[in-house]
């Protein structure tokens, strides 16, 4: 169990995969929305961050 100790956000969120250019991309909104407390476009940015295919090094 890792307790992370995180503003107020409940539930885990999905950290943003490296050198994957989307993740940076939502990442970096999703730090912007929660600057302006905008909860429901931060919850918006982790769903598409847990979503979408990460870098495809298929
Ligand atoms: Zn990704």
């Amino acid at each position: 169990m890792a307790a992370a100790v995180h503003v107020g956000i409940p539930g885990p969120e999905p950290v943003p995969v490296q050198g994957c250019g989307v993740c940076k991309a939502l990442g970096r909104q999703r730090e912007d929305a929660r600057r302006r407390l905008d909860l429901s476009k931060v919850s918006d940015c982790n769903v598409e961050i847990r979503n979408h295919p990460h870098g495809d090094r298929a």
